[in-house]
């Protein structure tokens, strides 16, 4: 459906009275909206990717709505027991923050706690005591700074000038060739660093002032242990932002990042969030091995008691919906028009060294 025709369809179920009727009905009250957030604005990285930041303000109202809503905002183990018993509260919503950012410190969590919601971050952990930025992520957002412009250098990096910053594609491809040439040459995390600062220094970037913002980079140990005491809850991610395909590989994946988390603040971390929403029917017996009782996707939905509890979809939210597209997820009745189809992948490549 387009949207403009489904903003006017759901205008006009809102001014029928649709919205009440379902938000307080018996179909509802056995099921549960998972908020899904990743980044919340800052520098001008909602410029670069859209479809992943909100803004401060944005995420305040949204806030607002719910408390003026009357919803009841759960931790997300709380949610899932009782949605499985069958016993939720009316107009139940948890929320969750993928990837646990440095944004989502200094933006994210003071909204939060100004309202008194409880939160649960999916942390991923590769990153998380490098004062490093995600690799492929900062090598994106600088080339993108230069849209527009064709490059002349580059040959001290392994790439082939001229180099087209004029497009996503073209900047993308840049961006794989990096991360192939230091796959190539097995450089570590820091070392890769130095190639994003040897980047920003072609594009006439000032490197120090991408790292001083913290742009990409995960909250810290002390940050993670800071909001833990404060009751956010940290639960599993994978360590380097990625799903292998053997099943070794992928079951470490869950053990670094739970050994890592562990190592902070000891915490049951039975909740798992799939990297980038990618997900395949293969992982489930996986995760159920290394004790796992939910895992959440990126597909658009709410969950009721009978949806699989390794494939629970959220509704991730971010600029690109407005205030009624928001209101019909809280009610539900946009469960009803949504278009059924796996979410889109967020994140070019993983977080890995
Ligand atoms: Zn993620």
């Amino acid at each position: 459906m387009k949207r403009t025709l489904k903003r006017a369809t759901l205008q006009l179920l809102k001014s029928a009275g649709v919205f009440g009727l379902v938000r307080d009905s018996a179909w509802r009250r056995h099921r549960l909206l998972i908020l899904c957030y990743h980044g919340i604005a800052h520098e001008d990285v909602q410029l670069w990717r859209p479809g992943l930041y909100l803004e401060p303000s944005r995420l305040e109202q949204r806030l607002d709505f719910l408390r003026r809503g009357q919803y009841n905002v759960l931790p997300l183990g709380e949610a899932l027991k009782l949605l499985w018993e069958k016993h939720l509260p009316p107009r139940s919503v948890a929320i969750t923050f993928d990837d646990g950012t440095f944004d989502f410190f200094s933006l994210g969590y003071p909204l939060l706690k100004k309202f008194g919601f409880p939160v649960t971050v999916y942390q991923t952990t590769y990153y998380t005591d490098r004062p490093i930025p995600v690799f492929n992520l900062v090598c994106s957002y600088l080339l993108w700074k230069r849209r527009g412009g064709v490059l002349d250098k580059g040959e001290e990096l392994g790439l082939k000038p001229p180099l087209d910053l004029r497009s996503e594609a073209s900047r993308q491809a840049i961006v794989q060739t990096l991360m192939d040439n230091c796959t190539r040459d097995n450089l570590d995390g820091m070392q890769k660093n130095e190639v994003a600062r040897k980047l920003a220094g072609l594009l006439d970037i000032d490197y120090a002032e991408v790292l001083s913002k913290r742009v990409f980079q995960l909250m810290n140990s002390q940050e993670i242990a800071q909001l833990a005491r404060e009751g956010v809850d940290f639960q599993l991610h994978t360590h380097r932002h990625c799903m292998p395909k053997d099943k070794l590989l992928f079951q470490k994946e869950i053990q670094d990042n739970r050994e890592c988390l562990d190592k902070i603040i000891s915490a049951e971390r039975v909740h798992f969030c799939y990297p980038s929403g990618v997900y395949s029917h293969e992982f489930l017996p996986w995760l159920a091995e290394e004790n796992v009782i939910s895992a959440t996707t990126c597909d658009v939905g709410l969950a009721s008691p009978h949806t699989n509890p390794l494939l629970i979809p959220r509704m991730v939210d971010t600029n690109a919906r407005n205030d009624l597209e928001f209101e019909a997820w809280l009610t539900g009745v946009a469960e009803f028009l949504a278009i059924r189809r796996a979410a889109t992948q967020h994140y070019p490549a993983a977080h890995n060294d």
